[in-house]
C-alpha cells in the first residue's frame, strides 16, 4: 500500500505549512483538501449562489464540473485544476471565499463528490493529505495520522500574518471568522472535524513548523509500518 499520511486540524492551526514541509522532507506529494472545497466555494461565489439558502443550485452543477490534482513532474508537486484551469490561490484564500466555504463543505452531495477524487490522489506512492476528515473518513486506514491544534489566539495571529486579509483587518475580526468556521466544521452532522482515536495530537503553540515536522518524523521512525 502507498504511504498515506493524514493531517487534520482546525482552521489556521498551521497544518498546511506543516504538511507542505513534511512532503518536501520525505519527498512526498501534498494534497490540500481545504483548497478543493475552496475551489467549489469560489465557483459558487462567482455564480452568486448562496450555499445555505439554495444548496441545490450548487448541487445540480457538480456533474458538469471537474476538479483534479495534476502532477507537475518538474517540481514534483500536485497542482489543482478546476474545469481544466489552474486555480487562483489568492482568490481561494480571500475573505469572500472563506466566508462561504464551510456552508459549501457541509452539503452532503459536495462531500460525496469530493470523496472519490480525494481517494484517487491517495493512490500515489507517498501522499500527505490535509483537511478536516482525512483520518476519520477519507483515509481511515492511513499509515500515520496527525491532529494539529493551536490556541485560538495563536491561530488568529498566524492567519493574520499570512496576509490573506485586507489592510486594517483586526485580530478580533480574524479570530471571529476562524471561530465561526471551526464551529460549523466541528458541529456538522457529516464528517465533522475531530481526531481519529489513533491520531497523534500535536499542539503547535510554541513550536516552529520545522519542530512540528521533526516531531512527525520522530513518530514515524518510532512506529515503522508493519
Ligand atoms: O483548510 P482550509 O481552512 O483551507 O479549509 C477550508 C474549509 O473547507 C474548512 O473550513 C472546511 O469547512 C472545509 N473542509 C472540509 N473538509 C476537509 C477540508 C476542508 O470540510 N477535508
Amino acid at each position: 500500500m502507498a504511504l498515506q499520511i493524514a493531517i487534520d486540524g482546525p482552521a489556521a492551526s498551521g497544518k498546511s505549512t506543516d504538511a507542505r514541509l513534511l512532503a518536501a522532507r520525505i519527498n512526498g506529494l501534498y494534497v490540500n483538501t481545504g483548497e478543493m472545497y475552496r475551489a467549489v466555494a469560489g465557483a459558487a461565489y462567482n455564480l452568486g449562489i448562496d450555499p445555505t439558502k439554495n444548496p441545490q443550485d450548487l448541487v445540480k452543477l457538480l456533474p458538469k464540473w471537474t476538479l483534479e490534482y495534476r502532477l507537475d513532474n518538474e517540481k514534483n508537486t500536485l497542482e489543482l485544476f478546476f474545469n481544466d484551469k489552474p486555480v487562483d490561490h489568492a482568490f481561494l484564500r480571500s475573505k469572500e471565499v472563506s466566508d462561504v466555504v464551510s456552508p459549501v463543505a457541509a452539503i452532503p452531495e459536495v462531500r460525496d463528490w469530493m470523496l472519490q477524487k480525494q481517494r484517487d490522489c491517495a493512490k500515489l506512492p507517498i501522499i500527505i493529505m490535509e483537511g478536516r476528515d482525512i483520518q476519520t473518513v477519507v483515509l481511515p486506514n492511513a499509515t500515520y495520522k496527525f491532529f494539529i491544534t493551536a490556541s485560538p489566539e495563536e491561530r488568529a495571529r498566524r492567519r493574520l500574518k499570512q496576509g490573506d486579509f485586507k489592510d486594517g483587518t483586526s485580530l478580533e475580526e480574524v479570530a471571529k471568522q476562524i471561530k465561526m468556521r471551526d464551529h460549523l466544521d466541528s458541529t456538522r452532522p457529516i464528517a465533522p472535524l475531530k481526531p481519529a482515536e489513533d491520531a497523534l495530537l500535536i499542539n503547535t503553540d510554541n513550536m516552529t513548523p520545522d519542530e512540528v515536522v521533526d516531531k512527525m518524523v520522530e513518530h514515524m521512525r518510532a512506529n515503522p509500518r508493519q
